[in-house]
């Protein structure tokens, strides 16, 4: 699969919008991802997240582990592939945990995954969960990497696709000095 296909299937799912978007941590972007439009559709999302797994089975996890909620049905779908346990990370007291009971043998070998990366930072704390559960992270899947590539990580990543997003503060905005409305993500308007 190609980086062109899996951009034309989010396309087609209205997953990858261009316009002039106010994201939720209040920054401006002409690009906005949403992953669970593509996700939505279990055949798709089996078909992503397969060609995801098959570039990553050569590091032999024996896990894979996603942050809620938008990793887990990466996770669940990339572990299918792999015949491997699929589990997520949740939010405690703003700590990254593994709860519900998953466990981990010490040093077993597990990859995080995630639907979008942009600079890591969930991805970071997904991997320090597994860590402080005993795991090794072996390396970093996502279908979507909007930050170019260029998130810091102490493992290999791969991404079926990377995109270079621009986000903007509003007073530094181009699309705003242009004049142009502005779309709630989720909007179709
Ligand atoms: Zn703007």
């Amino acid at each position: 699969m190609t980086e062109t296909e899996v951009l034309d299937i989010f396309r087609q799912h209205s997953a990858l919008l261009e316009g002039h978007f106010v994201l939720s941590s209040g920054l401006h972007s002409d690009r906005y991802i949403q992953c669970a439009l593509v996700l939505q559709y279990p055949e798709v999302a089996g078909r992503l997240c397969s060609e995801l797994a098959a570039r990553l089975r050569h590091l032999a996890p024996q896990a894979v582990v996603a942050p809620a909620l938008g990793g887990v049905i990466v996770a669940h779908e990339v572990a299918r592939t792999l015949g491997v346990r699929a589990m997520f990370t949740e939010r405690q007291t703003n700590t990254m945990i593994l709860r519900r009971g998953f466990e981990l043998a010490p040093g077993e070998p597990v990859l995080v995954v995630e639907d979008v990366i942009t600079t890591g930072g969930s991805t970071r704390e997904t991997i320090a969960a597994v860590e402080q559960g005993g795991g090794r992270v072996v390396g970093v899947g996502s279908l979507v990497d909007r930050g170019g590539g260029t998130a810091p990580l102490p493992v290999p990543k791969t991404s079926l696709m990377t995109l270079n997003v621009q986000n903007y503060r509003p007073e530094d905005c181009p699309l705003c000095q242009a004049g142009i409305p502005t779309l709630k993500p989720g909007s179709r308007k």
